[in-house]
C-alpha cells in the first residue's frame, strides 16, 4: 500500500482513507492513521487544553513515542505548563517537542507581548501558525483534536483531510460529543486541566482565554469581544494562511 501510496495525491489518499474509514471508532481510526495508513511519520499537534487528554491518552496506548507537538506561545497559563508536564509523564509520552517562536522573531515583532491587543491574527501567526509550520516540515500527516459540534466551519469535518498538496490532517474525534468526551475521560480517569475548576472550557493562551458562564458554548471565551474563532492554523502548500480561518490545532 506505501509503494502505490507514492502514485496518489494527497487528495486521492484522502478519499481512500474516509472511505476505508468511514464507520470506525476514533481509536480505530488513530490506530490505522498510525499503523498502517499511508501517511508515514505522522504527529500528534496538541494544546494540553480542556480535552486534549483524550487524545494523549489514545496515542499512549497505540505508541506512546509518537512525537507529540506541544505549542508553547510563551503566553499560557502557568497551570497549562504544569499539566503539560504531568500528563505526558503520566501517560509515558517519550516523546513531547516544546515548539515556540525564535526569541530573535519574539523580540523583533512583540518585544512587550502586546501585540494580541493590537493584532491577534499577527499574533498567532508568530507565536502559533509559523512555529508549528516549520515544526511539521519533517512530518507527512499531523492529528488533531477538532470535532465537528466545535463551529459551523467544522460542521462536515472528516476524519482525513487534504493539507495543501503535501500533508494530510486527521482528525479522530470529528464525530464526537461533548459527552462523550467527558464519558472517555471519566472511564479511563484521566487527568483534568486544572482550569476546568474556574469556569474555563477551552484553553488557550492567557489573555486570549476567559470563563464561560452557564449555558454559553465553550468556545465562547476564547478571543471573547472579538470576530476571531479560530488560531488560524491552516496550511495550502507548506504556507500558513491567515483567512479563511478553517482549520486550527485545538483539542
Ligand atoms: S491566542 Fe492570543 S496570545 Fe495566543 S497567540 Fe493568539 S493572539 Fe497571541
Amino acid at each position: 500500500m506505501r509503494h502505490e501510496s507514492n502514485f496518489l495525491t494527497v487528495n486521492d489518499k484522502v478519499g481512500i482513507l474516509n472511505r476505508q474509514s468511514s464507520n470506525f471508532e476514533p481509536q480505530r481510526v488513530l490506530n490505522f492513521a498510525i499503523q498502517r495508513a499511508a501517511t508515514n511519520r505522522t504527529a500528534l499537534v496538541s494544546s494540553f487544553g480542556a480535552e486534549s487528554v483524550v487524545l494523549l491518552h489514545m496515542v499512549s496506548q497505540i505508541d506512546a513515542s509518537l512525537p507529540v507537538l506541544f505549542i508553547d506561545t510563551q503566553m499560557l497559563f502557568a497551570e497549562t505548563l504544569v499539566y503539560q508536564s504531568e500528563v505526558a509523564r503520566q501517560l509515558g509520552l517519550s516523546d513531547v517537542r516544546s515548539i515556540s517562536a525564535e526569541t530573535l522573531d519574539i523580540s523583533v515583532r512583540d518585544p512587550d507581548g502586546t501585540l494580541n491587543m493590537r493584532d491577534k491574527d499577527a499574533c498567532c501567526a508568530l507565536r502559533k501558525s509559523n512555529p508549528l509550520q516549520q515544526a511539521l516540515k519533517g512530518f507527512d500527516a499531523w492529528i488533531t483534536g477538532r470535532k465537528r459540534f466545535q463551529s459551523g466551519s467544522r460542521a462536515a469535518l472528516e476524519f482525513f483531510e487534504a493539507d495543501g498538496n503535501r500533508q494530510i490532517k486527521i482528525n479522530p474525534l470529528a464525530h464526537w460529543r461533548p459527552e462523550d468526551l467527558q464519558n472517555y475521560i471519566e472511564t479511563h480517569d484521566l487527568p483534568k486541566h486544572p482550569k476546568l475548576a474556574q469556569s474555563f472550557a477551552s484553553i488557550g493562551c492567557a489573555p486570549c482565554t476567559s470563563p464561560v458562564k452557564e449555558g454559553e458554548d465553550a468556545r465562547a471565551g476564547r478571543w471573547r469581544d472579538s470576530d476571531k474563532t479560530e488560531c488560524g492554523i491552516h496550511f495550502v502548500n507548506g504556507e500558513a494562511q491567515r483567512q479563511p480561518q478553517k482549520g486550527e490545532f485545538s483539542s
